[in-house]
């Protein structure tokens, strides 16, 4: 018998995304491999999604992530709406084996919330698990909701509530990684990249700086909040303001960004973002966080870019130190390590993808916690009460 997945994307972007879009694109890794391996998936998501599923639900038309940084007052509804449908979706029919959810702390509240008669629940922690005490602190999932992590790491993080949860951890995969061994070496540019949001922790002011100290170009890629594009930032205002990552933007990023040494792009997409991070010498997360999964990470060693990076959240146990990149604990230290990491061999980074990170490998770990969390439901349901 066939399993069928709900797999709850949540309302923020589509499948695949349009650009950035971390958990957006696990989703329309993931989906794909499971599909092949014989599991139906009913993906609730928005319906401007293109990612082929046996079924979509939505509730929203396009994703909401031009809200998403906006005041909780204003933003808070968009969340619920949609896991209000999934709620509804799930109680109007029998046929779904499980929930597969990804959705910030609302999803996994929710689902803990429905009783013992809604299907078992996998909610994928994609965040840093310090955030949301008051629920990762005295999560009752009802024995029938249990969590994942993205990295060992991460969860060592957990509330012990949270880690009661848990049934293990399942790394970030990126399609590139498929055969990533194989694949001709790209030319490499002069310059360096940081690839992803630009947000504090990820600290692109940090790798500003250090890119103009040490004189090696730096190319920073991703939205600012919900602008992609420089020229809609900057027709966007004083109003902008209002948004801390912009505000961020403005005040520590932008005065290092001269265009020349230093510059911002905006968010880069499908091949053009591929092209740009593998010729790129190395790229760089000056984190101030700790990263929890880094999709980013993976996607730099499968195109064969050596990463550098402070030694915080899954990176130590994504890099080998010396090998697919360099790591240090002293951030003065990272603008050394830029001037470095052109003896490190991209040949070393796409093997690593290609052995630890493909699509296959993620989808089989994740049919296997799928069987588990089922077995662990069933069990509890046939004991005495
Ligand atoms: N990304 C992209 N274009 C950009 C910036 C980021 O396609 O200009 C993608 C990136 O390739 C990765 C995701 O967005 O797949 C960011 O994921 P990451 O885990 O690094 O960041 P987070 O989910 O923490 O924002």
């Amino acid at each position: 018998m066939s399993l069928t997945v709900l797999m709850n994307a949540g309302p923020w972007l589509s499948v695949p995304p349009p650009g950035y879009g971390g958990i957006e694109n696990v989703v329309a890794t993931l989906v794909p491999e499971l599909r092949r391996l014989g599991v139906r998936v009913v993906l609730a998501t928005v319906d401007s999604s293109s990612l082929p599923v046996d079924e979509k639900f939505s509730v929203f038309q396009d994703g909401q992530f031009h809200a998403l940084q906006r005041p909780y007052n204003q933003v808070c509804g968009i969340s619920q709406a949609h896991l209000n449908g999934v709620v509804r979706l799930l109680h109007s029919r029998d046929d779904i084996d499980l929930v597969h959810d990804h959705v910030e702390a609302v999803g996994l509240a929710t689902l803990a919330a429905m009783g013992p008669d809604a299907p078992p629940a996998l909610h994928t922690l994609h965040w840093d698990l310090a955030k949301h005490p008051a629920l990762y602190g005295n999560l009752d999932g009802g024995d029938r909701v249990r969590v994942n992590g993205v990295s060992a790491a991460q969860l060592a993080r957990a509330p012990q509530a949270l880690r009661d949860h848990s049934v293990g951890h399942v790394h970030l995969s990126t399609p590139l990684a498929v055969d990533a061994h194989r694949r001709p070496p790209v030319d490499k540019g002069d310059y360096v990249i940081i690839l992803g949001r630009i947000n504090p922790g990820k600290g692109q002011d940090l790798g500003a700086r250090l890119a103009r100290r040490v004189g090696v170009p730096l190319v920073l890629a991703g939205p600012v909040g919900p602008y992609h594009r420089p020229e809609d930032l900057a027709a966007a205002g004083d109003e902008a303001r209002q948004n801390p990552d912009v505000r961020f933007f403005h005040d520590e990023v932008a005065p290092h960004v001269d265009g020349d040494l230093v510059r911002w792009v905006g968010t880069v997409a499908g091949q053009e973002r591929d092209d740009l991070l593998a010729g790129a010498r190395a790229s760089l997360f000056p984190l101030r966080w700790e990263e929890p999964g880094g999709t980013a990470v993976v996607e730099s060693l499968a195109v064969g870019t050596p990463v550098v990076a402070t030694a915080r959240g899954c990176l130590p146990e994504l890099i080998e130190h010396g090998r697919t990149g360099l790591l240090t604990t002293d951030e003065d230290e990272l603008g050394d390590l830029l001037l470095a990491a052109s003896v490190l061999e991209p040949g070393e980074c796409r093997h690593e993808a290609a052995a630890r990170f493909t699509p296959a490998m993620m989808a089989q770990r994740y049919v296997q916690l799928y069987d588990r969390v089922r077995q662990l439901t069933a069990a509890r349901r046939l004991q005495p009460v």
